[in-house]
């Protein structure tokens, strides 16, 4: 089994930022793409950046149990598809989900093997420039999106490890060697080393 890395943190942390730029770092890694209700904004494109769905085809997707988590966020509805992250995992490759906390939570509660990591904003003012030099929302999203932010702060005790994306190489390398290390956890090499007794034994 791959395992599972929930990318998450506050609005307007970066998330989707360092989740790009660990897909050219980290390419043996398979990105899970979400599905959502919001509109495409310029550039992006169904299947790539989100599968785009109507209210009415998402909520037959919960109804078919098609999602691992969903969460509604800003008036939006935002899922994981299940099935390709089943598969993947059963594949052995390790899968990331970039979403945002209520999901994660969600994810936590079905999946408490995964690993979690909370990307933490170097400083409010910096938040703040995220959140509003984005440039594609309207006043009344940005506030909601910073008051959102404050209260899911609180949510960091969930979490198995924090990165500060302070600099985008620095927060990539800080990611690359919790996956690393994670993979190096004694219990995972339990198999290999009961097969390599038993090898030794039947020498
Ligand atoms: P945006 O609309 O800016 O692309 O994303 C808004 C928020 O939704 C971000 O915090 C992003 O991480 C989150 N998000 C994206 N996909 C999913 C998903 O599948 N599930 C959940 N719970 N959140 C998601």
């Amino acid at each position: 089994m791959g395992l599972l890395i929930v990318l998450s943190g506050p609005a307007g942390v970066g998330k989707g930022t360092v989740c790009t730029a660990l897909r050219g770092r980290m390419p043996e890694i398979v990105y899970s793409v979400s599905a959502t209700t919001r509109q495409p904004r310029q550039g992006e494109i169904d299947g790539v950046n989100y599968f785009f769905k109507s209210r009415e085809q998402f909520q037959a997707m919960i109804a078919n149990d098609a999602l691992l988590e969903h969460a509604e966020y800003v008036g939006n509805y935002y899922g994981t598809p299940r099935d390709f992250v089943d598969k993947t995992l059963a594949s052995g490759k390790d899968v990331i989900l970039e979403i945002e906390v209520q999901g994660a939570l969600k994810v936590k509660e079905k999946f408490p093997e995964a690993i979690f990591i909370f990307l933490l904003p170097p400083s409010l003012d910096e938040l703040k420039q995220r959140i509003t030099g984005r440039g594609t929302e309207s006043q009344d999203t940005i506030n909601t999106r910073m008051n959102v932010a404050v209260e899911e702060m609180n949510l960091l005790q969930h979490y198995d490890y924090a990165v500060m994306n302070d600099e985008i190489d620095a927060a990539c390398d800080r990611i690359r060697s919790i996956i690393v290390a994670e993979h190096c956890r004694r219990e995972r090499f339990v198999p290999y080393v009961s097969g390599l007794k038993t090898a030794i034994e039947k020498a």
